[in-house]
């Protein structure tokens, strides 16, 4: 029962106050545009938080992108470490924070339960309370609700998907089958291989594996200082050197991949083959069946484990929001460069999309996107009205020169050098200046929140 509505149709909302919902605050600051932020969680920092429930990091999380790739325009991560770890991305994340003073426009422990339309605006409830918003922009994050594959038979030993995994505690004295071999999925079975009984990860297909440090330096910087390379021409660069170093992966009792290295998302584990090689993991192939304890492969072949873990992915999704709003392509968002939704001139996904490089630096390109857009949109200077006739007659596609495997991970793929292009060609034909540090500058507090951080 509706208590009272507020009317905000002056402002915009932002649904969650992790790294997206962040970016996206900063970008409405710069640009004068006012708004709230609702975050369901006691504090921002997304999923980064572990404290948040329901969060899919675990205790070891690093960062597979390189603190040097990772940061916010303007706001780099402190020197350390190559990769972080979950506690200085947590730190990081409240520093900027308090640096932009971004805090204040958030409320707390203030789930969003039902966003509608009325009017032309829309109805945002949270907590009994309805106000209406000019604009709605989804940033609640797309690691919330697991996807488990069909697999025939009963498992009667302890199963979860990876996002409830936290410690490798938990894999002490047991046999352990970890399904999938995503990013996750391969950082949680090294911690399988070094902790449980027996280690088992089972995977679909073959995989290209890539170093995280390459030539010395991180993968993502690596790749930086190569972007002039042709697509093709990195794609044999880096096909060749990984022949060179890792040599034929089915000696590891791996599938040989049926597809081109960087035509599938790249799955950056520099420890996994270590730990094959050493004989604490053991490949296995997909999955046929489960009988109690037994888990029966493809290949014939079956195992006895105790626990499997589901490390399969997580579909998008908006529990506060009629599906029939949201562009779909298979688990994912297909809205125009996964934001702009082609049936609402006033509905963003912000956050929504698979990519093989840092996040944050993407988040706040398409925050900035949405907010000239909602200032073109208010100031009626036409080019929120030339996007949109754009998305209607272009896919906005990020996927880039080649043809991604077919996967579900890969409906809403964004490949960074296709996405920068992308927007830089936006953003001419639209009249827009590219974002630059400097238009951040002006926001900061006094005390810069950066010294607060511990690397
Ligand atoms: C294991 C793992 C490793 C990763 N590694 C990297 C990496 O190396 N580099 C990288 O750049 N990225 C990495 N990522 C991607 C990561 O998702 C992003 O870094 C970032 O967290 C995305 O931010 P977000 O704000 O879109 O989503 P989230 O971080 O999920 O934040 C969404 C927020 O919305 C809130 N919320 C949800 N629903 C509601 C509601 N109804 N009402 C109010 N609030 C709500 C949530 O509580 C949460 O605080 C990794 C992700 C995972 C899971």
């Amino acid at each position: 029962m509706h208590t009272n509505v507020i009317d905000c149709k002056d402002r915009h909302c932002i649904i969650g106050a992790g790294p997206s919902g962040l970016a996206q605050a900063r970008a409405f600051l710069a640009m004068g545009l006012p708004f709230d932020v609702f975050e369901r969680h006691k504090d921002i920092g997304g999923l980064w938080d572990i404290d948040n429930p329901g969060t899919p990091v675990y205790a070891n999380t690093h960062f597979v992108s390189s603190r040097t790739e990772s940061g916010f325009m303007g706001f780099p991560f402190p020197p350390g470490a190559d990769f972080p770890r979950r506690e200085e991305i947590i730190a990081y994340l409240h520093a900027f924070s308090d640096t932009y003073g971004l805090k204040k426009y958030i409320h707390f422990s203030s789930e969003v339960e039902r966003v509608e339309q009325k009017d032309g605006f829309w109805q945002v409830t949270v907590q009994n309370q309805t106000r209406v918003y000019r604009s709605v922009i989804c940033a609640s994050g797309m690691h919330w609700e697991p996807n488990f594959p069909k697999i025939p038979g009963t498992f009667n030993g302890w199963q979860r998907h990876s996002k409830d995994y936290r410690n490798p505690e938990e894999f002490k004295n047991q046999r352990v089958l970890i399904i999938g071999a995503g990013n996750s999925g391969c950082d949680i079975a090294t911690e399988a291989a070094r902790n449980a009984q027996e280690a088992y990860i089972s995977m679909r297909r073959g995989y290209h594996f890539l170093p995280k440090t390459m030539f010395g330096k991180p993968a993502d910087i690596y790749e930086r200082e190569n972007e002039w390379m042709p697509f093709r021409f990195r794609q044999w660069v880096f096909g060749h050197m990984l022949n060179v170093l890792l040599g034929d992966l089915t000696r590891y009792g791996l599938q040989k991949p049926k597809h081109r290295i960087l035509e599938s998302q790249p799955i950056l584990n520099s420890d996994i083959l270590s730990c094959i090689s050493h004989g604490d993991l053991r490949p296995k192939p997909d999955i046929q069946r489960l009988d109690g304890s037994t888990v029966h492969f493809v290949d014939g072949s079956s195992i006895d484990v105790d626990q499997i873990v589901y490390a399969t992915g997580y579909k998008a999704s908006f529990p506060y929001l009629n599906t029939e709003h949201i562009e779909w392509a298979g688990h994912g968002v297909a809205h125009f460069m996964t934001c702009f939704s082609r049936k609402h001139s006033n509905l963003f996904t912000l956050g929504f999309y698979e990519g093989n490089a840092a996040v944050f630096p993407h988040l706040e390109l398409f925050a900035d996107m949405i907010a000239r857009y909602l200032l073109s949109q208010e100031q009626k200077t036409g080019q929120d009205k030339r996007l949109l006739e754009i998305a209607n007659k272009e896919q906005g596609d990020l996927r880039g020169p080649i043809q991604m495997i077919d996967s579900p991970r890969h409906s809403a793929y964004c490949d960074w050098l296709t996405f920068r292009k992308r927007v830089r060609k936006l953003y001419r034909k639209l009249g827009w200046p590219m974002p630059v540090a400097e238009d951040f500058t002006t926001l900061r507090n006094c005390s810069d929140s950066l010294s607060q951080i511990t690397a």
